[in-house]
């Protein structure tokens, strides 16, 4: 697994800053000007398996093994957008898969005196997929926190956090996560059907009050959770309260 990881792409290191992620020039409505030059400094080619690293500057998802998926790079950058990151901010992302996302939210959070990802919290359930990540993350130079395990629990010893970004869609978003958002914490999550039309949701606490705005339609991979068995878990669009 590591080995795959730790195969350093030839190309990454003479290529331009500009080149690393094409496509980002051309999103309209991706705006934040700290979100687009983040992209243009982390090379995807580093995260994703050697099978598809020929096919990493394409704005496309693509396998990482274990049946999951890496996300659209626009679709990261939708919801990279809309957490609304400032330097020092904790955040916690669900599901760490490639890295890839992970990586960027380094870069977004990145305090002036701390190590790229001090603050950067990630959790996944698969420990093949974590492990991989955690070794392209060392050898791109970050150092976020990454955990194996249910992200539905969220990660109560670093709680309460900025911003919270779950990149596996369930039917629920799961009560655990919103409680530990703190206040006016944003969090991003796509809710919808396992292999269905998914809708990308931004959350807002405000106080005991959940915002909801929707961000539009989306398709990403099942998230796994026996926590979301128990409605008392679940908290749903719009206008509910924790
Ligand atoms: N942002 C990642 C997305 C990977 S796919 C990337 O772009 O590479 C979604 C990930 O969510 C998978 O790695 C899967 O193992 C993980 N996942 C699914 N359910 C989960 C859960 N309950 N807790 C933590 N991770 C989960």
């Amino acid at each position: 697994m590591g080995a795959d990881a730790q195969q350093e792409p030839s190309a990454s290191d003479t290529a331009p800053a500009s080149a690393r992620f094409p496509h980002a020039a051309s999103w309209a409505d991706v705006t934040d000007a700290r979100v687009r030059a983040a992209f243009t400094r982390v090379d995807r080619r580093r995260f994703v398996p050697p099978s598809v690293r020929d096919q990493a500057d394409r704005d496309e998802p693509l396998p990482i093994g274990e049946g999951q998926t890496a996300s659209q790079p626009y679709v990261v950058a939708l919801m990279l957008q809309a957490l609304q990151l400032a330097p020092g901010d904790a955040v916690l992302e669900i599901g760490t898969g490639s890295g890839y996302q992970t990586a960027l939210l380094c870069e977004l959070v990145q305090g002036a005196d701390a190590a790229a990802g001090a603050t950067v919290y990630s959790i996944d359930r698969s420990p093949a997929l974590s492990r991989q990540a955690a070794v392209a993350l060392q050898n791109a130079g970050y150092a976020p926190h990454l955990a194996v395990g249910d992200g539905a629990l969220g990660w109560a010893a670093y709680a309460p956090f900025q911003a919270i970004v779950v990149s596996a869609a369930a039917l629920h978003a799961p009560r655990p996560l919103v409680w530990q958002l703190g206040a006016e914490g944003r969090m991003v999550i796509p809710l919808g059907p396992p292999h269905g039309d998914q809708e990308l949701w931004l959350l807002r606490r405000s106080g005991g009050r959940v915002q909801w705005r929707s961000l539009g339609g989306v398709r990403f991979v099942p998230f796994v959770s026996p926590v979301l068995d128990d409605p008392r878990n679940w908290v749903d669009p719009p206008g509910s309260f924790i």
